[in-house]
């Protein structure tokens, strides 16, 4: 326990220590079993999904001897196999302009996301333009548009306080005129008032259905992996607002390691199309199951 610990220990890093001084073997019983529960509930994962994890890895090992490697190893790969089936890449549709709706709390990290997003798509060769629904936060706004100089991407923005809904119809309108591949379009999130929130959602969905009654194609929920719990929350609201279509969690550069993420994968079943690893505009990236897996309980 005096050995200097890295800078991000892992759960199970935290629980044995790390280095040469944690390898011995210890036997898995009921104790350590409790222990390695007690270490999965606190990453957030929640309790029915750590208990599920901890007996998968139980069975037919209890009595026996393992090293904390293996113990990392096992834990790891039930993890990754609970978040495979949600690792998926935005789909991409042959539809011009492909519309994606981002709606999360303020604060999440939708604004910064736009901007990588954009920033990829570029870098893919393809057009985009940025709408800049949240008209009531002037700082969102100017934000998306350094965004926007930086991935060389057009912003359309609307005079303060005015109806994001006709902004969004003005940039499908544009998008559409510049032959966009895709129109990236930010919202407002509020959540203090959540009548109103919905009703703002639901209207510019409805006005961009005139344009194309398919549109949003993807409406994806930026999470904030430093809120922990708070996330499973968010995704019941967001859910019920509008048709969430998949998750960015955004943070995971930081001391989070996201274990919410195992309760939403298990929970909700939605994909994960990226995680935000910093805030510069190369900070995303998609999710890797084994490697979050790999980090959550080094
Ligand atoms: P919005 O209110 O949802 O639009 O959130 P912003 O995009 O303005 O982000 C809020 C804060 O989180 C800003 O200071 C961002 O730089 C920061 N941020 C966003 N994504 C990440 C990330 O992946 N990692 C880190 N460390 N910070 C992030």
């Amino acid at each position: 326990a005096s050995a200097p610990e890295p800078a991000r220990p892992g759960l199970i890093g935290r629980l044995f220590g790390q280095g040469p001084a944690a390898e011995p073997r210890r036997v898995l019983d009921d104790e350590m079993l409790e222990s390695l529960e007690d270490l999965l509930i606190s990453s957030d994962m929640g309790v029915d999904t750590a208990l599920r994890v901890t007996a998968n890895l139980a069975e037919g090992r209890m009595g026996k001897r393992l090293s904390v490697s293996e113990i990392k190893a096992l834990l790891a790969a039930e993890i990754a196999r609970i978040m495979e089936p949600v690792a998926r890449p935005m789909p991409i549709y042959p539809k011009r302009p492909q519309v994606v709706l981002v709606v999360g709390v303020n604060g999440s990290g939708k604004t910064t996301t736009i901007g990588k997003l954009a920033s990829q798509f570029r870098a893919a060769g393809k057009t985009v333009v940025i709408a800049a629904g949240d008209t009531f936060r002037a700082a969102a706004v100017e934000q998306l548009k350094v965004w926007g100089e930086r991935a060389d991407v057009p912003v359309l923005t609307a005079p303060e306080g005015s109806d994001p809904a006709s902004l969004a119809f003005d940039a499908m309108t544009r998008a559409e005129a510049d032959g966009a591949d895709l129109l990236l379009i930010d919202t407002a999130g509020r959540l203090q008032n959540r009548q109103d929130l919905m009703e703002e959602l639901a209207k510019i969905v409805r006005v961009i259905r005139k344009k194309d009654p398919e549109a949003p194609h993807n409406t994806l929920l930026v999470l904030d992996a430093t809120t922990g719990q708070n996330a499973l929350n968010q995704v019941e609201i967001f859910s019920k607002i509008a048709d969430v279509s998949g998750l960015v969690m955004t943070k995971l550069d930081g001391t989070a390691k996201g274990g919410v993420l195992v309760a939403l994968a298990d929970r909700f079943g939605l994909p994960i199309h990226a995680i935000g690893v910093g805030e510069q505009i190369d900070d995303l990236a998609p999710f890797d199951p084994e490697e979050f897996a790999r980090a959550l309980v080094g």
